[in-house]
């Protein structure tokens, strides 16, 4: 058994490894894909300090920094149930998809989330190459040019009143009739001279030259009426979903959204089990927050188990 068993090994995950392999305690991390999201990523430009990387280059600078300790990395490893412990100081057990069984004293939870995609063609085809998902990572490099923003939520609505102030022009765009982001939000957006707002409007295809974006076809719902929009850059904006899925039977608090309801310190609603990164409450899903989380969950269980004897 584990003192500490983290689940996931994206940023956070790897974080809470190195805190907590630091203070002695037996360490392990079982990740369905070590390096998590970073993988999906090109270029990373805030994360203070390393003016410019890329996310597989952070992956593995972050797997080698992991490998200076005595931490155990089981890879390819996806945790499919968890038993928590029955009292203060009692074991935890994860159930891996292989059927294995991991025990430890504390855990943290650092599965992260996925973007959620809008499945039309074109999409996966030109990811990086256009198409973006995070507005504070992707925003500056489309500075001047014309970028489409999906979806009508507060997300949306935000993610739109950053670009317009560094893109050329903005194109949002909502499926349903109306916006759902707060009525603040709408107001604001409105006023803005480089934004055109569209309802009841149907992404059906992000269009490219086979190397950029450089379009999308939009489907008028009412009318049925295809057109084309020309522009450079499309943001999907229709919801980040917490890998929380394997831990509905848990006992852990989840918020309305399916994240793992934390306080500051990282602790969830069970004693002895910790979280981080985007598959919590907190309110910025980027990998500097993420990190932090991580070292701060990692310190909090070193905390729990200096005071809760092993049972
Ligand atoms: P993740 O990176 O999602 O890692 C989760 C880990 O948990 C993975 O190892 C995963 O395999 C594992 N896991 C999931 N489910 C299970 C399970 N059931 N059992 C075991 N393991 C499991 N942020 C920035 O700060 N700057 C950027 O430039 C930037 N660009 C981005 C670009 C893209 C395209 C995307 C998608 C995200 C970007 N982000 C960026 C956001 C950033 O990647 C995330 O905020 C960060 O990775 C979150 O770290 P995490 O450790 O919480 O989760």
């Amino acid at each position: 058994p584990f003192e500490v068993l983290i689940v996931g090994g994206g940023p956070a995950g790897a974080a809470s490894a190195i805190y907590t392999a630091r203070k002695g305690f037996s360490t392990g991390i079982a990740a369905e894909r070590f390096g998590g999201q970073l993988h999906d990523t090109l270029g990373i430009e805030n994360l203070p300090g390393t003016p410019y990387t890329e996310g597989p280059k952070l992956a593995g600078d972050l797997e080698k920094h992991v490998g200076d300790y005595d931490i155990d990395v089981m890879n390819l490893a996806r945790a499919t149930e968890l038993r928590p412990a029955s009292e203060a100081g009692g074991m935890h057990e994860l159930t891996l998809a292989n059927g294995a069984t991991l025990k430890a004293r504390s855990l943290i939870l650092a599965t992260g989330a996925r973007w959620r995609n809008l499945g039309v063609p074109g999409e996966t085809e030109y990811r990086n190459k256009g198409v973006a998902y995070c507005p504070h990572c992707d925003g500056p490099l489309f500075k001047g040019k014309r970028i489409a923003v999906i979806g009508g939520g507060n997300s949306g609505v935000e993610a739109a009143i950053d670009l317009a102030k560094i893109v050329g022009h903005v194109t949002l765009i909502e499926y349903d009739s109306k916006l759902r982001a707060d009525e603040v939000l709408q107001a604001k957006l409105r006023s803005m001279s480089n934004v055109e707002i569209i309802t009841s409007g149907q992404t059906t295809e992000i269009l490219g030259d086979g190397s950029r974006v450089n379009g999308l076809m939009l489907k008028d719902r009412n009318s049925g009426d295809e057109r084309r929009i020309e522009l450079e850059g499309v943001f999907v904006q229709i919801g980040l979903v917490p890998n929380t899925e394997w831990l509905q039977e848990s006992g852990l608090e989840l918020s309305k959204f399916g994240e793992i309801v934390t306080d500051e310190e990282g602790k969830t609603n069970l004693p002895g089990i910790f979280a981080a990164g985007d598959v919590t409450t907190t309110p910025y899903k980027q990998i500097v927050v993420a990190m932090g989380g991580g070292s701060s969950a990692g310190l909090s269980a070193f905390d729990y188990l200096i005071r809760n004897e092993p049972k």
